[in-house]
């Protein structure tokens, strides 16, 4: 290939930077991202950076080794396909291309008003929401999910008085199920914030919210973690396949039209935030809005577009740092028969196991590395496990 273009200047758009010339690739690159600053990490924004402890998360980069030219600072507006290859339009010019990575990210959803509200996405968003996090001020966080409790936690440590209000009626409900969030939610008060569940906001206004009925909360700040959709807007009309995700195989080449394998793009691959790949695995779309996914998907975005043979087969993972403990997930308990206790969720240290028969879906571990590490082998492996094991938190997690 002679020239490719990446857009999107994130963790998966840096690594598919490095994975293009490691896996061979000799032509022209260039990366083409919105935001000013080089490619950095998002995990520590709402941990390390709001807690004072880090200003500074970029990704390690050689850019002159990796002969990539850097647009900083600068959108594509558009895409436009040829039988072969292509142009991105953006605010720098018309960029033809012989291959494409689209890395574009997500993008957070706001609520409806005209007050003040902060997301959480960006270095910079990071940065303004600490310098507003000083002893005494009322914050309220809309979304008690991932974000909402990472905020929390920096937020309550620096002395804010803290009010998290969620729609469900337990914390995390959407990602690991009412029974398993619910757990968590005694987690808020022992760190001395308030938890308000089953409450729907209907605006930001300034000084606080208001709620569907009326009644208000008031704030000095309002941060609004509520999920993300995937940054798409400039593919509109491109003619490829945009459903929750540019829709992708299994080797995240790009659909255009309709999701046949003739429809398939061998120059145009989607991935990270922004990609709804097929996953052999799971026999559905998945669209994983994590790190790992991020940092280890683009080799094999990398590689298809260079046309050799790669598929994404892993196991999804994350974790989370809230309230003082280390969460971690891995695995898909959509399909999931049962779930084993492993330890007193009122505890300390527990896990708790999703098992279909006699194998296991998905585990979440709160600090107990070790076992999310022992459990994420064997879903990748799909052996069977031994429940009685997994129900007894002072044997390993093994097979059966
Ligand atoms: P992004 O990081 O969103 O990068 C996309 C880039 O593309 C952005 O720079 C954007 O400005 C740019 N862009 C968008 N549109 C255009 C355009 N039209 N033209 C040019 N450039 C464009 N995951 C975990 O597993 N564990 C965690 O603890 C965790 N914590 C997180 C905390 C925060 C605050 C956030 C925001 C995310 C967290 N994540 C976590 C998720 C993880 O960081 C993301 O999955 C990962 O950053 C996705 O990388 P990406 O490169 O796909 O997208």
């Amino acid at each position: 290939m002679d020239k490719v273009i990446v857009v999107g200047g994130g963790l998966a758009g840096l690594r598919a930077v490095e994975t293009l010339r490691g896996n061979g690739h000799e032509g022209a690159l260039t990366l083409v991202s919105a935001e000013r600053h080089p490619p950095y990490d998002r995990p520590p924004l709402s941990k390390a950076v709001l807690a004072g402890e880090t200003d500074d998360t970029t990704v390690d980069a050689d850019w002159d080794e990796l002969r990539c030219e850097l647009l900083l600072g600068e959108r594509a507006t558009g895409l436009r396909l040829e039988p072969v290859g292509g142009v991105v339009t953006s605010t720098a010019g018309d960029l033809p291309f012989d291959g494409l990575v689209i890395a574009t990210g997500a993008t957070p959803i706001t609520l409806p008003g005209d007050g003040r509200q902060h997301v959480l996405r960006t270095i910079d968003d990071s940065r303004d929401l600490r310098s507003r996090l000083v002893p005494g001020a009322r914050i309220v966080i809309v979304g008690a999910g991932w974000i909402g409790a990472e905020v929390a936690t920096a937020a309550a440590k620096r002395g804010c008085s803290v009010t998290v209000v969620e729609a469900a009626d337990t914390p995390l409900a959407a990602a690991i199920g009412a029974e398993v969030g619910a757990y968590t939610a005694p987690w808020y008060a022992e760190a001395g914030v308030e938890l308000r569940t089953g409450v729907k906001v209907a605006e930001v206004r300034d000084g606080g919210l208001v709620l569907a009925g009326g009644a208000r909360i008031d704030a000095d700040e309002v941060v609004v973690g509520v999920g993300v959709r995937p940054e798409l807007s400039w593919l509109e009309g491109s003619g490829l396949l945009l459903e929750r995700g540019v829709v992708t195989d299994g080797s995240f080449r790009a659909y255009a039209g309709t999701e046949e394998p003739g429809s398939v793009r061998r120059d145009v691959v989607a991935v990270g935030d922004c990609a709804s790949w097929w996953s052999a695995r799971y026999g559905r779309r998945l669209l994983v809005e994590h790190w790992d996914v991020a940092l280890n998907a683009p080799e094999v975005a990398a590689a298809s577009l260079l046309g050799q043979d790669a598929v994404y087969d892993a196991v999804p993972y994350f974790w989370s740092e809230q309230f003082g403990r280390m969460v971690q997930y891995a695995g898909s308990h959509a399909a999931a028969e049962r779930i084993v206790h492993r330890g007193d969720p009122s505890g300390r240290k527990w896990a708790v196991a999703w098992l279909s028969g006699d194998r296991l879906d998905a585990i979440l571990t709160v600090d107990r590395p070790r076992d999310l590490v022992q459990a994420r082998r064997l879903i990748a492996a799909g052996t069977p496990v031994d429940p009685a094991a997994i129900a007894d938190p002072d044997v390993p997690v093994r097979q059966a």
